[in-house]
């Protein structure tokens, strides 16, 4: 079957999946959900979604008696991700839930249970986990063409415009470059390492505390430690651009992508020379396999379910600990 979705939060991001989704094969938008009247009449008019099928924030609970909703994809400021996925999953609707899932792994956690209990799917917005140049470093990882892994580095940083975005409230984005971009480094050392950390280590540099108020952080270097000893360097900013690098190192050899979790297309080489693989718009290709996850129970090189979302919501509690301490933070991911 084809996957009926609502999209909840009609903002940039969801434009450009609205967009993409004209092209999948498994997945449809069959409901609208904004606080703005004027953006369901023109996105319900674009996408051909009834009035029935168009609802607010104060009213999207109805969804439960909608037969021509089947999932719920929440692109909302970051701190509101955690009360809506509550709201979906008890309308009885799967929901698919941008990144950072929360903000906090205690909220993470509630999620990942309200969804359990209500017997809904709760899948994260991890539109690189279904990407061919990400996916074929991780199988030049597996099939051992790179050797036994000894190092890798994830860079991800832009200098942020406008002072007044909900991404500099911290309110609203729980925090800053790291909700934000520094879980692109922080999930890429996961799968590109293909281990769980054990300990995290992190320092802070702000460098204009009027853009960056207290709670929202500006820079901040981190490294994970993994169980066979290797070590992930990685840095998160909103005050650098050009930063979207993973280098991958082992002891045969390397792979290294840049950009590497950019909208594309993504660019990737080896110790072989160029391994680029052709660009397929990511949220296509992400939002068919959803519905081959949800419908199919198919299961992901790279999993992108509510676990794997808290454990990376767990790793930001934990550096953002480091960085407050000083002290290095050791991890249970289990
Ligand atoms: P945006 O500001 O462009 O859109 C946010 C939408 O939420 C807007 O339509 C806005 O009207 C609505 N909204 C509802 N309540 C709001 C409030 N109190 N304050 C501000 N806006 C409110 O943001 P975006 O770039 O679309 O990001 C939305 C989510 O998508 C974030 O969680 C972000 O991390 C995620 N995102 C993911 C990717 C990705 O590649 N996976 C890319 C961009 C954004």
């Amino acid at each position: 079957p084809v996957l009926k979705v609502a999209l909840m939060g009609l903002g940039s991001y969801a434009d450009r999946v609205a967009k993409a989704m004209q092209d999948c094969k498994r997945a449809k938008i069959t409901g609208l959900i904004s606080g703005t009247p004027d953006k369901l009449e023109s996105w319900g008019a674009k996408y051909d979604v009834p009035e029935g099928s168009r609802y607010n924030y104060e009213n999207f609970d109805a969804i439960k008696d909608n037969p021509e909703i089947d999932a719920v994809y929440i692109i909302t400021p970051n701190a509101q991700h955690h009360g809506q996925c509550l709201r979906v999953a008890a309308a009885g609707k799967h929901v698919i839930c941008e990144k950072p899932m929360s903000i906090n792994a205690q909220e993470g956690k509630e999620m990942v249970e309200a969804c359990e209990k209500a017997g809904v799917k709760l899948l994260i917005g991890y539109r690189m986990h279904f990407e061919a140049n990400t996916l074929n470093a991780v199988r030049k990882r597996q099939n051992g063409d790179l050797g036994e892994v000894k190092f890798f580095q994830g860079l991800s940083g832009f200098i942020i415009g406008d002072p007044t975005q909900w991404r500099l409230d911290k309110d609203l984005a729980g925090g800053g470059a790291m909700m934000d971009i520094g879980i692109y480094a922080i999930n890429g050392a996961r799968y590109m390492v293909g281990e769980e950390p054990i300990w995290v280590t992190a320092q802070e540099v702000k460098t204009d505390p009027v853009k960056f108020k207290e709670g929202v952080d500006e820079t901040i270097t981190f490294q994970l430690g993994f169980p066979s000893g290797v070590i992930a360097s990685c840095l998160s900013t909103y005050s650098m651009n050009y930063l979207d690098k993973f280098f991958l190192l082992g002891d045969k050899g390397f792979v290294e992508m840049q950009p590497s979790t950019g909208y594309g297309p993504i660019k990737a080489w080896s110790h072989d020379g160029d391994i680029t693989k052709p660009h397929v718009t990511h949220q296509t290709t992400q939002m068919d396999q959803m519905a081959a996850i949800i419908y199919d129970g198919k299961k992901p090189e790279i999993p992108v379910d509510g676990e794997e979302g808290l454990k990376d919501m767990k790793i930001i509690d934990a550096i953002f600990l480091a960085v407050k301490s000083g002290q290095k933070v050791n991890l249970n991911l289990g």
